[in-house]
């Protein structure tokens, strides 16, 4: 009998997630509140309504045998009520600690994680003595909301404290500043009953607080440092029994890696397993959720995902019209075209460094 799964959220997550059910053969049926979000022209049903319209949400829940979200600020107290009558596989437990930076960060080093050294911060006097001791530099963040570097500000030294403190309106973390050489991503699917998968590390490359390019395997990495971030990843999913998908974000220094944050839903940084693996994030998530067996992914080549802004879009679809073998060219259709909105990505598989130079490169410098 064909299976529904009801999403939580219609953005480009949403969508890949949805186009990897219908290869299953699942139904799906997604919520959000803008009426022309990516994944409604996928999926099958949706239904158009704010994150916190709980009869929305149970409408949702009612018509699916499963649900996921691929957003991780729904209401926690209301996903925990229908958690109670519905098939939430994933339960909230990821969920929750996810949406606050300071229990994520306290469950990670429960877990045997390290972590800059961080401290909770609701006022400015804690503010300044906990600066003083971390010594500068480090880094205020909002505990809540927080994404692509937005409510963050770093102090560098005691004349930073004073702009810092207009994020206090809201409580926060302090951060001592990592200095770090560069940035992974583990994304770990299953459970602890029946075990976990993860996916291929790669190295993380943002620009201006935001995800640019994901380069597979991690070039610098040694195996048994991968090793060893692979093993606690699973480690922290198994001791804290969060189940289905999990990306962890670590900042690498050294020998040594440090839990930055996490997401409970695929990761910007899996979008690269589409092409450049045997099975992907969106798959196996999806194979967890109608209770199929996992498939342990393996990397078909050196992949080079590169995410597509607004302003990279005219070079975007200049390489899709050149339609490569080897260049995988995704839009996901959205609207309007905003600088630093996420429009797309061009996963590159099997090109070495100057291959993706040719491609992406040379055509983004001449346009822009
Ligand atoms: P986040 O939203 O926590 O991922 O932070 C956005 C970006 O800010 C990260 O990708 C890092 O490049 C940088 N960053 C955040 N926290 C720290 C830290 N404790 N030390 C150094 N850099 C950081």
């Amino acid at each position: 009998m064909t299976r529904t799964i009801g999403i939580i959220g219609a953005g480009q997550l949403g969508l890949m997630i949805a186009q990897a059910a219908a290869e299953l053969g699942a139904r799906t049926i997604c919520l959000d509140p803008s009426a022309d979000a990516p994944a409604f022209k996928v999926c099958d049903e949706h239904i158009v309504a704010p994150f916190d319209d709980i009869a929305a949400l149970e409408e949702l829940c009612g018509r699916s045998d499963v649900v996921t979200y691929e957003f991780e600020n729904v209401p926690g107290d209301i996903l925990r009520s229908l958690t109670e009558r519905y098939n939430i596989k994933q339960g909230i437990g990821s969920l929750i600690d996810s949406q606050d930076r300071l229990r994520e960060k306290s469950r990670a080093v429960e877990s045997g994680l390290r972590c800059a050294r961080f401290a909770d911060i609701a006022d400015r006097e804690t503010l300044k003595t906990k600066a003083a001791e971390f010594g500068y530099s480090c880094i205020l963040k909002s505990r809540r909301l927080g994404y692509d570097g937005h409510g963050q500000a770093v102090i560098r030294s005691i004349d930073d404290l004073a702009d810092a403190e207009r994020l206090l309106s809201v409580p926060c973390i302090l951060e001592e500043f990592v200095r770090f050489d560069y940035e992974a991503s583990v994304i770990c699917v299953g459970d602890e009953k029946n075990g976990y998968i993860h996916f291929p590390v790669g190295r993380n490359v943002h620009s201006g607080g935001i995800l640019d390019l994901c380069i597979v395997p991690a070039p610098e990495m040694s195996d048994d440092l991968r090793r060893r971030m692979v093993e606690k990843s699973e480690e922290f999913m198994r001791r804290n029994r969060y189940r289905g998908i999990l990306a962890i974000e670590y900042f690498v220094a050294g020998d040594d890696f440090f839990f930055n944050e996490m997401a409970p839903r695929p990761h910007n940084s899996g979008h690269y397993t589409i092409e450049g693996c045997t099975t992907d994030q969106y798959r196996e998530l999806c194979r967890y959720l109608l209770d199929m067996p996992l498939e342990e992914p393996q990397l078909k080549a050196t992949t080079v995902m590169k995410n597509i802004l607004g302003q990279d879009l005219a070079a975007a679809e200049t390489i899709a019209a050149e339609s490569r073998d080897d260049v995988y060219v995704h839009l996901y259709g959205k609207s309007e075209s905003l600088p630093k909105r996420k429009m797309g990505h061009i996963t590159f598989v099997g090109l070495d460094g100057r291959g993706y130079d040719e491609v992406w490169r040379d055509k983004f410098v001449k346009q822009n």
